[in-house]
């Protein structure tokens, strides 16, 4: 017997359970999907078992003619997924990817200009508690009072600070962000601008949201959120030059990884693949239209947007000023089976652990097939749990609802 039930029961029904999990709720974490069985196959598979530190063709260890074969084919997709001439397949996740761009192009204690975690950015762009604010400079742009991205003000501590690289890209901002406007600010301060697409990189290859490959000197991503492959970070350029290229090569290995998974390379080769297919446009353009609707929704009902909308995969509740509270609406709806995440929002009043606000995202809602008027009535759900976050009754309904609603939508069947 060599299944994992009958010799390990406590973790057979952990992983069983989460399967069902993903079924009966409704998952809008933004940064979440389902990858495909055809993913989850390469990823369960004979390649795991394979060493293979270097690069196709330059490797450290015989036998690697199949794993060869696997991230060539994952790189030139990538290649044609962003239409750029530079990709690195290898980097374990997008944290990685990001630690590999600072420590090729940088020095300790350079200075960068990133997006505050508090203002929308991620904590590899330079927050104190992560390796990027320990081991470099970091001064930190965030969102004006209408949630937007003040390009003059990232201009002012741009000139202010002289950074060596710039930082753009977020894990919690609606708007488009104008990746030619950075370009601008980092020539004007003879800066690299790196872009970190991980949110929006699936809209990006569909071309339903600006590519940030012609502005970038380098732009990094995870593979797992809105591309809907396998966990994992990535890097790409386009016309960075064979100086950048080699740095970032030697960087990722051996910098700062030794040996590739690649099994999940080969699982990126599958999502690549299935991000060529044209279904893959009409499914980001879905998920931006789910928000979309999402969004009106929720204003219609009286609660505000940070920057009035969206216009990706994503938006955050406002809840400034209300007596509900980020986690306590995240609870609530928890008890809702609708899963979100509280998430602070600009100037939030209360500690980042409580938040004044919620992250809403459509990327797994809409692979499960969900469309916009599926997520209207999931959205005025989520408004009914709201206006009573204490309601047991409501919850109760809600609940009921949201579980008929998962049944019409079967995420693996
Ligand atoms: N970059 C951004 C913008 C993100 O939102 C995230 C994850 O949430 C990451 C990087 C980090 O990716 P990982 O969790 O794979 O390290």
């Amino acid at each position: 017997d060599c299944t994992i039930a009958g010799y390990d029961d406590e973790l057979a029904q952990a992983i069983a359970d989460e399967g069902q999990r993903q079924e009966d709720h409704v998952e809008l974490i933004a940064s979440e999907n389902y990858a495909s069985p055809r993913v989850m196959e390469a990823q369960g598979s004979k390649l795991t078992n394979k060493y293979a530190e270097g690069y196709p063709g330059k490797r450290y260890y015989g036998g690697c003619e199949y794993v060869d074969v696997a991230e060539k084919l994952a790189i030139e997709r990538l290649k044609q997924l962003f239409d750029c001439d530079y990709a690195n397949v290898q980097p374990h996740s997008g944290s990685q990817a990001n630690q590999a761009v600072y420590f090729a192009l940088l020095q300790p204690g350079d200075k960068i200009l990133g997006m505050s975690l508090a203002h929308g950015g991620h904590l590899t762009h330079g927050a104190k508690v992560n390796l990027s604010g320990k081991i470099l400079d970091a001064v930190q742009y965030g969102v004006d009072e209408n949630g937007l991205v003040d390009y003059d003000e990232v201009e002012r501590l741009a000139v202010e600070h002289q950074p060596k690289m710039i930082v753009a890209g977020f894990s919690a901002y609606s708007q488009v962000m104008d990746w030619a406007r950075f370009r601008a600010i980092a020539d004007k301060v003879g800066a690299y601008l790196f872009v970190d697409m991980a949110h929006v990189a699936g809209l990006v290859a569909a071309g339903v949201y600006p590519s940030p490959l012609p502005h970038a000197h380098v732009v990094t991503s995870t593979t797992h959120k809105t591309l809907r492959g396998p966990r994992g970070g990535i890097i790409v350029s386009k016309g960075a030059g064979e100086e950048i290229e080699k740095k970032l090569q030697s960087i990722v290995f051996p910098g700062i990884q030794g040996g590739p998974l690649m099994h999940v390379i080969a699982a990126k080769a599958v999502a690549f693949k299935e991000a060529l297919e044209p279904g893959f446009k009409a499914y980001q353009a879905q998920v931006v239209k789910n928000a979309k609707a999402m969004a009106k929704t929720f204003i219609a009902r009286g609660y505000k947007i940070v920057s009035g909308g969206t216009e990706n995969h994503l938006m955050l509740v406002d809840l400034i000023g209300r007596d509900v509270t980020g986690k306590a609406a995240e609870e609530a709806l928890g008890k809702a089976h609708i899963t979100v995440n509280k998430n602070a929002v600009p100037n939030d009043p209360r500690k980042p652990f409580v938040t004044s606000g919620l992250r809403v995202g459509t990327p797994a809602v809409t692979t499960r097939g969900y469309m916009e008027a599926d997520v209207t009535e999931l959205a005025n759900w989520i408004c009914d749990v709201l206006d009573a976050p204490a309601d047991e009754a409501v919850i109760a309904r809600v609940r009921g609802n949201v579980t008929a609603q998962c049944k019409k939508f079967p995420v693996y069947g």
